[in-house]
């Protein structure tokens, strides 16, 4: 693809310096953060690929929408313009704003989970699932067996195994079956979309059963770009149409603004049903605050509305997607192992293949965070077996097949020259890979592991002779 297809469309109008430090400066700062990327400064990261959730760059427009923010307690005006973007965008009727995606999370799970019930979903997301289990309901994984294969180029990763869908509807009774928690790109099989072929087949296999389908939309708007690209019968729809055709499969979703929508703080939840919204409606002010703020001020619920629509731009959505594709394409062209295809939000890196000698139990992603963050300053985030967390039942580690580090690019934030810095750490880091050691746990929390957990080094791990 010619960058004269793709070149931002935007010009740059304000800056922030950035800082660079030294490789001994790197090496005390990560011991000192015990070994997790989340717990360094981030005055001591060169560049921040640690997510793209609220690290977004805001628009001329959106920060103008800062200064119209109604801070009245009820009734803000912006409330009002962010329901109607949302019914004009997403087709949904109802909207509850919330202070971000899990705010949202916490409330359909709250209404909608019985103890005892099942919540089957395309891979799980870290606090969705955690929502999921303390409201006392158990998330059953229905992704397609592609996703779990870091290799496959299959480019409908997220789609759902409509087999694993049955199987669990009828092991469980559709009764018993809370919803189908179905996400737009799948963030932790490595920001993989779902095709609409899919999502009709299993919207019909669950309006025979009477199940809804709360919908993860925090990138919709991505997904739908990768719907036009790859899916037959899309090539002349724009996002926004393919958009508004997803959410019209489904009967709700929870939104975190932060990532599409390119809001630093901000999400809601949306809903079609007028007593469920009710309810909702209700709920909201336990948690969060008045329905029409849920926790938010007014000025940010303005700049949301505008990120929303500015999210469905084709020149956009094409930008934010191929700078990613741009970076994930100089590292296969290194002969680095990336996660395929190379997703919307991020590259994701196969830490099983990076570093064979580090068994699972060692925690070979966290360790490559760490490797990277010392050979460039780079910050990632480690999504595979310290993500996964604990299994509920049995207390040991969930084992997920997938051990990937996440390279996530906020959107318009950095230029393809930062892509080619990282590039360089990642090439770096990969020809010095057998000196790398495994991690241990000094410090382990209850809930969400990853962010908090503190590490030591082990010893070098044995080096596998390679043939
Ligand atoms: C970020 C995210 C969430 C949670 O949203 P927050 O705004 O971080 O609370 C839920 N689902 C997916 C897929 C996400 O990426």
């Amino acid at each position: 693809m010619k960058k004269s297809h793709w070149a931002e469309p935007y010009k740059i109008k304000m800056v922030e310096p950035l800082r660079k430090t030294s490789r001994e400066e790197r090496k005390k700062l990560i011991e000192d953060a015990g070994f997790n990327t989340f717990q360094l400064k981030s005055a001591d990261v060169y560049i921040d690929l640690l997510t793209d959730s609220g690290t977004s760059a805001m628009s001329d427009r959106q920060w103008a929408g800062l200064m119209m923010g109604d801070e009245a307690y009820s009734g803000s005006r912006n409330f009002y313009h962010l329901e109607t973007v949302v019914q004009e965008y997403y087709g949904y009727k109802y909207v509850v704003p919330t202070h971000q995606g899990r705010g949202a999370e916490h409330l359909i799970a709250r209404l909608l989970i019985r103890p005892g019930m099942y919540v089957p979903g395309n891979m799980y997301f870290t606090t969705t699932r955690l929502h999921q289990e303390l409201a006392g309901g158990n998330f059953t994984d229905v992704i397609t067996d592609e996703a779990h294969d870091p290799d496959s180029d299959f480019p409908f990763k997220g789609n759902i195994d409509l087999q694993k869908l049955e199987d669990i509807i009828r092991k469980a009774g559709a009764a018993n079956i809370a919803y189908l928690s179905l996400a737009t790109t799948v963030n932790m099989a490595g920001g993989q979309p779902i095709s609409l072929e899919n999502m009709k087949q299993v919207r019909k296999l669950t309006q025979q059963h009477g199940i809804r389908i709360i919908h993860d939309m925090a990138r919709v708007a991505e997904n739908a770009f990768m719907i036009q690209q790859h899916e037959a019968g899309y090539a002349d729809r724009t996002v926004a149409s393919i958009v508004k055709e997803i959410c019209s499969l489904t009967d709700g979703a929870v939104m975190s603004g932060k990532k599409d929508a390119l809001v630093n703080i901000g999400g809601f939840l949306a809903l079609n049903d007028e007593g469920l919204y009710e309810e909702a409606k209700n709920l909201v002010i336990v948690y969060e605050g008045m329905h029409t703020y849920g926790g938010l001020a007014g000025r940010d619920m303005e700049a949301m509305a505008i990120g929303i629509t500015e999210s469905l731009e084709e020149a956009h959505i094409a930008a934010r997607v191929y700078q990613v594709h741009y970076l994930g394409n100089l590292l296969k062209e290194a002969g680095i192992p990336v996660l395929n295809p190379i997703g919307t939000h991020g590259v994701f890196l196969n830490a099983r293949s990076f570093l064979p000698h580090i068994p699972q139990t060692h925690f070979p992603a966290q360790a490559l965070t760490v490797a990277l963050y010392e050979a460039g300053g780079v910050r990632t985030v480690e999504r595979g077996i310290v993500s996964a967390g604990r299994d509920k039942e049995t207390g040991d580690h969930h084992y997920p097949s997938l051990e990937l580090v996440r390279l996530a690019i906020p959107r318009r934030v950095y230029t393809l020259s930062h892509m080619d810095v990282v590039a360089d750490a990642i090439i770096e880091t990969y020809e010095n890979r057998d000196s790398i050691p495994g991690l241990a746990f000094t410090m382990e929390p209850k809930y969400l592991r990853f962010f908090q957990a503190r590490f030591r080094q082990l010893a070098p791990e044995p080096a596998l002779t390679t043939p």
